[in-house]
This record gives structure tokens, sequence and C-alpha cells, in this order.
């Protein structure tokens, strides 16, 4: 089987589809990176928004005619919330819903491909890279949410909460790490729940990943602030734990958090920031932010952005409430108008880039380490730009000579120029630290 793997939505949904590619791989079967090489093609949905699952649609629709012949598994969100909308599309054979995808590798195997040799032999122990990317892999630790925040469906397409052993995604980290990746990213649908089904917490698993393992980078993805106790802080005493923290505020607004089902207020959120900013030096915290959640009013949204200039994040993702069927604020009364959504998105991305270029402009002079990820474009003079990320999550961009090999290394970089879009920072890499060959 020659299988290619996209997905929309978060990013779980990328460390899914990071981990089914090791399973297909090490079941025999080839991970292809363009859909027109494939004769399975697989796509994780997403349906946090009306958007999305229209997205989600789209892009089946796409790849059949891209390529008519492979044949389409879908799981995802979508998948599980919406499997009637999906089964009549042309060229999907295959619905696997978010219960069964523990079993995926083997259901696509069995069901699409029961008598196929494998076209690739692997080695016992040995670990094939996901296509896309071999520098930052995305670990999931956990699947479900036991929270009901009024708005949300993944919760609902995703069910109760399950934890990884620890001991599996150590190995998982350390078979990683050996196969060239530097960061190790860990998410979950809710992982600040991590652990409470083990008798285990997310505070354990990363002090036993920073004792178990020796990968540079470690990093949480988005963390409900209400999960964070007062000690959480002393994990970042390692320098191994990357000094970003994402933090779903959601609303500046009590009233609308409340109709939310969030169970933090503005001034808890306040507090966790300040003390979060004392205790890592250098953090970026960044956020999410919904927009014409039912009921928001004029006065509520004015509370809204004045908290989230009061806090200041270094990024915002912005969504606009969109009613998904099944969850308590579709029935809500007081439904916002899209144009009032529109303008209230568009005054919050507004206020995001202006927060993001001042939060840059603070680190202008300082050297900070960069992973470097991508090769660019060739510069008028003959250099190569090359892009990456610092430790603290700024997008970071620089030139080198054409023979110098940046991607998957991490380099000092003293940070120059802010990029006339406010979105990231110019860097200049010291000459020693341009000449080593690629590693890994
Ligand atoms: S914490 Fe809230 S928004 Fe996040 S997955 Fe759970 S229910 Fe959904």
């Amino acid at each position: 089987m020659r299988i290619y793997l996209t997905t929309l939505g978060c990013r779980l949904n990328e460390a899914e589809n990071a981990g089914w590619a090791r399973g297909f791989q090490a079941a025999g079967h080839r991970v292809v990176d363009t859909p027109a090489q494939a004769n399975v093609v697989l796509v994780n949905t997403c349906a946090v928004t009306t958007e999305a699952s229209r997205k989600s649609r789209k892009l089946v629709y796409q790849l059949h005619r891209l390529n008519p012949n492979a044949r389409i598994v879908v799981t995802g969100c979508y998948a599980e919330l919406e499997p009637a909308a999906l089964a009549p599309l042309a060229g999907v054979d295959l619905i696997v819903g978010n219960r069964d995808k523990a079993r995926l590798v083997n259901l696509v195997s069995e069901l699409l491909d029961p008598h196929a040799m494998p076209e690739l032999v692997v080695e016992t122990g040995e670990t094939h890279i996901y296509p896309g990317s071999r520098t930052r892999a995305f670990i999931k630790v956990q699947d479900g949410c036991r929270n009901h925040c009024t708005f949300c469906v993944v919760t609902l397409a995703r069910g109760e909460e399950r934890s990884r052993p620890l001991a599996d995604i150590v190995a998982e980290v350390n078979e990683l790490h050996d196969a060239g990746f530097q960061e190790a990213v860990l998410t979950g649908v809710h992982l600040g729940g991590y652990g409470a089904d083990l008798g285990a917490s997310l505070d354990e698993l990363v002090s036993v990943l920073l004792a178990n393992t020796s990968i540079p980078r470690l990093r949480l993805s988005s963390l409900e602030p209400w999960d964070l106790r007062p000690d959480f802080w002393r994990l970042w005493e390692n320098p191994r734990l990357m000094p970003h923290l994402h933090l779903p505020l959601q609303s500046g607004c009590d009233s609308t958090l409340r109709r939310m089902g969030r169970r933090c207020d503005t001034d808890t959120f306040a507090g966790l920031a300040a003390a979060a900013r004392v205790a890592i030096p250098d953090l970026s915290l960044t956020s999410d932010l919904m927009v014409g959640f039912p009921g928001e009013t004029e006065a509520e949204w004015t509370a809204t952005v004045a908290f989230v200039q009061e806090i200041g994040f270094a990024h915002l993702h912005v969504f606009a409430f969109s009613p998904r069927q099944g969850t308590a604020a579709a029935r809500m009364r007081g439904q916002v108008v899209n144009v009032d959504k529109r303008r209230r998105s568009q005054q919050l991305h507004e206020l995001a880039a202006g927060m993001k270029a001042a939060h840059l402009k603070r680190y202008l002079g300082q050297t900070r380490p960069v992973l470097w990820e991508r090769e660019g474009t060739l510069q008028p003079d003959g250099r190569r730009c090359w892009t990456g990320y610092t430790d603290n999550y700024l997008a970071v961009e620089t030139a080198v000579p054409p023979t110098s090999h940046l991607t998957n290394r991490i380099t000092p970089a003293l940070l120059t120029t802010l990029s006339p879009d406010g979105a990231s920072l110019w860097a200049e890499v010291a000459a020693s630290a341009d000449r080593r060959p690629m590693e890994n």
C-alpha cells in the first residue's frame, strides 16, 4: 500500500497522522509525499467550526479529483460526528470514527488491502521519518476531555479522557530523537488532564520526560488555564522545556466566560499570566479568543478587548463562533449576527498583530537559540534563506551562504530586525555556526 496522509485542524490531528505514518511504515507500507503517488489517501478531518466541516468535505472532494484511483479513508472529528455527510462522497471507501482510531492502521490494512505484500521491509527498531518535517514532532499523549465548554464539539467527538502510559511516551520521544527530531511537542485534547485515569499527571509526565530523554527541546501545546498548579512552573528550571505557553482564554469578559462554561475567570487568568511571567524568563504567552459567542453584547466585547490589551499576548488565534449541532451554545438565545462577528474578528486581528510586533521587538539585539526548519529562497546576493523558531517560539528568518545547511540544527542567532509585516524577526547566524554540515 502506498498511503498519503493529510489533515485539517489541530496539532493533535498532526500528531495522530505522524503516529499512523510510523504505524503504516512499521507494517511495511510506504508513506508517500503526494496524493498522486498514493493508492490510499487518509484524511484526518476537523469539525471545530462549520467552516472546518465544509473544508473537510472539500478536501475529500479535491483529493478524489486529484487521484480518482486512490481509495479514500476519512477519520477525525467530522467523520465521527457526521459520517452520513461523508459516506456519499466519491472515492470514500472507509470512515473511521474517533473511537476506532487506535486500530486505524489495522483497519485500513485489513479492509483496503487484505492480501497485499508489504512494499517496504522495515528492520526491527528502525524508525522512518514522517514526511514534511524532520525537526519538530507532535506527540499525542492523551485523548478526550472531561470539561464541558458549551461551544465545544470536540469533546462530543473525542469522548472520555484516555492517557497513554508514561513509558510509551518516553519510548516514542527517544525513538523520534534517535530518528533526528530536535523538538517534541506534547499534545492532547485536554493536555492538562493527562494522567488522571492512570494516577499520574502532566507534571509527572514532563518530569519523567526531562529525566529520561535527551531531546534538546520539549514543548507543551495548548493547556487549559485552570489545570495549572502553582508548583508547575518549577519544571521550567530545566532549559530543555521551552519558554512558551499557549493558554486559551476564549473571552476576556467574565459573564461571557460563564456562558461558555469555562472554568477560569479573568482575575484567575491575569494571576496565572503574571506568575508564569515571573517564573519563566522570556516567556511567550499565546492564546485563543472566540468572537461573537451567543449573547456577547458590545459591553462584553469591549471588556474582552480591554483585557486582551491588559495581558498582552505574543500571538492570538482568533475564531468566530459558529454553532455546532449538539452543543449547548448552539441552542442559546442571542446569536450574534455575522456582520458583528466579522467586525469584532477584524478588530482583534489588528490588536493581535500590534501585540505580536511589540513582543518581537522586545527581543531585538538578543542572541537566542533557533531551530532551523525550512530552506527558503535564494537572495539576490547568492545567500539562501532559512526559517525557524527560537526557544520561545518567535518566527525567525536568516540568510547564509549556499554551501551552509541549517535545517534541523539549533544555532545561536542574533535577532536584528523586525520584518515589514511585523510577524517575524530577521537574524544573523554567527559564521562559525553556519558552516557545519547538516546533522542527522
Ligand atoms: S477544555 Fe473545553 S474547549 Fe477544550 S476540549 Fe475540553 S470542552 Fe473542548
